[in-house]
């Protein structure tokens, strides 16, 4: 991939196993957010490349024998440990792309592409352990019946711009261990890794027409996406308001939708969790992870602090501490820690976010500001100080929507049923953290957190063999472990009658 912006990327939609400009000519620039500078072009696709990629999708789909669908398991298992390969092989110059695009520190593009093969491997071992099928007992000698798995079909898959190839990646991986063909459309401001990625899957020998991108915006290519009729399958990850919109388009064709959407993380911190020196730091060291490791632009960010009101004031004093001392800056320069905001107009969201908690009564600890620039960060980057609100409450705006920023609020508590209250006390439900020495408290609030991943004592770890997802409107269905490849499947029961008998049910 060009460096410059004199860009040899713009042919950057993949179609039948064919690099291609876009249809209309159109290009768009691709920002570093660290100084806003273009860095490559790509092309800017529509609705007209978009239905011919669901076309070469559907062709190798339905294409007959010895197409992907009825490729033998162990040879696909193969092919995506092959994939696994070449993300190692490939890993400093994907992790570095991955840094630029997106925002991140490199090292932090480095531990996604680690990631993203491990997705590949997970699924690869999953579908090769696996019985052909799941005999049923018809309570008969005569019958035979099993129920089967097969391929969903055409998938489309819609991609967001935080993590902009793990994301991919945990669709991209199940979609092939089961057999689909699909059109991935990766968000239009960090598209580089997923198209990078196309190509290592045609050098691990996926066949033409399987993998088919389409670089392009939201409102064309995605919502074209998720209404034809020719896409079985779609699966999105992003935030509330397009997943909606998703939902509505595919609701016609009455296609397979999964949603991975926003969420409103708590981190519930109770004071035994302090009572020690060591306990206490580390509970301090992890809130500020939690909040603001990739400037908080991480679904599952620990945003809301919900801490025992009587160490209040020495864990926020600490933790606002701590948070002034993250070192800012562009990801590929040493030593920096935090990378800027993904676009000015992420910035300005979250911009606006602090200035209505100031309205509503928050109490500013750190941050709240964009950074003074440095030789590390360009005045034109989109950096923004990491951010302590104290004195916050559940009626405040930036309580409760989700900012996507490095924005961390505090609420406290007394007794447990308050701590849980308020950490359930969101429309969302993707993730929450209980920090406690107590093993009966862990488990009885770890118990009744309503959010599909709960960490006790811990945070922001996830398994590839772990089921990943929300309750509430943090969305529908789950990625990873074996349900994140069950959403990429049909099931299909076959009963064989081994003697066959009239049934005389209507007398003739
Ligand atoms: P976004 O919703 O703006 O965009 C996501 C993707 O959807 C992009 O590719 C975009 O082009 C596309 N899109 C936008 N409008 C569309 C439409 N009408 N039809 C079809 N596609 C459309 O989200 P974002 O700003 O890129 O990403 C941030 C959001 O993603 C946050 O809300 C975050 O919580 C969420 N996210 C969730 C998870 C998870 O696992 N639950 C993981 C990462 C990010």
């Amino acid at each position: 991939m060009a460096d410059t912006p004199e860009l040899q990327a713009r042919k950057t939609i993949h179609v039948g196993g064919e690099w291609l400009e876009a249809v209309s000519g159109a290009t768009r620039e691709i920002l570093d957010p660290a100084d806003a500078l273009p860095f490559v072009l790509v092309a800017e696709g529509d609705e007209k490349d978009t239905d011919l990629a669901v076309a070469a999708a559907r062709q190798a789909f339905d294409g007959g024998q010895g197409v992907w669908p009825q490729t033998p398991v162990a040879e696909r298992a193969a092919l995506l440990r092959r994939v696994a390969d070449l993300l190692v092989r490939d890993r400093e110059d994907l992790g570095r792309l991955e840094a630029r695009d997106a925002g991140k520190t490199v090292e932090e593009g480095r531990v996604d592409i680690d990631c993203v093969a491990d997705a590949f491997r997970y699924f690869a071992d999953l579908v090769a352990a696996e019985a052909p099928g799941r005999v049923v007992d018809a309570g008969s000698p005569d019958i035979h019946s099993v129920v089967v798995h097969e391929p969903v079909g055409v998938c489309a898959l819609i991609t967001p711009w935080n993590y902009p190839l793990l994301q991919a990646s945990w669709k991209i991986a199940p979609a092939l261990a089961a057999g689909n063909t699909f059109v991935v459309k990766p968000s239009e401001i960090t598209p580089l890794t997923t198209i990078a990625l196309i190509d290592l899957l045609t050098e691990a020998g996926l066949p033409a027409g399987v993998a088919n991108i389409v670089t392009g915006p939201g409102h064309s290519v995605g919502a074209r996406l998720a209404e034809h009729p020719d896409v079985d399958l779609v699966s999105f990850t992003g935030g509330l308001v397009s997943g909606t919109k998703v939902a509505q388009a595919a609701a016609p064709s009455v296609k397979k939708v999964a949603l991975e959407l926003g969420g409103k993380n708590p981190n519930v911190v109770f004071a035994d969790a302090c009572a020690t020196e060591e306990g206490f730091d580390t509970a301090v060291d992890q809130a500020l992870n939690a909040a603001f490791i990739h400037s908080g632009q991480v679904c599952s960010a620990g945003g809301r602090l919900i801490v025992e009101e009587s160490i209040r004031e020495r864990f926020v004093a600490e933790l606002a501490r701590r948070a002034a001392k993250i070192r800012l800056g562009r990801g590929t320069a040493d030593s920096v820690e935090c990378g800027p905001l993904v676009s000015e107009q992420q910035r300005t969201k979250v911009e606006s976010f602090v200035a209505s908690a100031l309205e509503e009564g928050a109490v500013l600890r750190t941050g709240g500001k964009r950074p003074e620039p440095s030789a590390q960060r360009p005045a034109t980057g989109y950096f923004y100080e990491p951010t302590v609100l104290d004195a916050c409450h559940r009626e405040m705006r930036v309580v409760r929507e989700e900012v996507f920023g490095p924005v961390l609020t505090v609420e406290t508590f007394q007794t447990e049923d308050e701590a849980v209250a308020l950490a359930n006390d969101t429309e969302y439900g993707l993730a929450g953290a209980v920090w406690t020495t107590d093993a009966g408290r862990a488990r009885r609030v770890a118990g009744r957190l309503r959010h599909g991943t709960v960490w006790i004592n811990d945070f922001h770890p996830y398994l590839p063999q772990a089921e990943w997802g929300g309750f509430g409107k943090s969305g529908v269905g789950r990625e990873l472990g074996p349900a994140g490849l069950a959403e990429y499947r049909e099931s299909k029961h076959v009963y064989q009658n081994l003697a066959p008998k009239p049934v005389r049910w209507f007398a003739g």
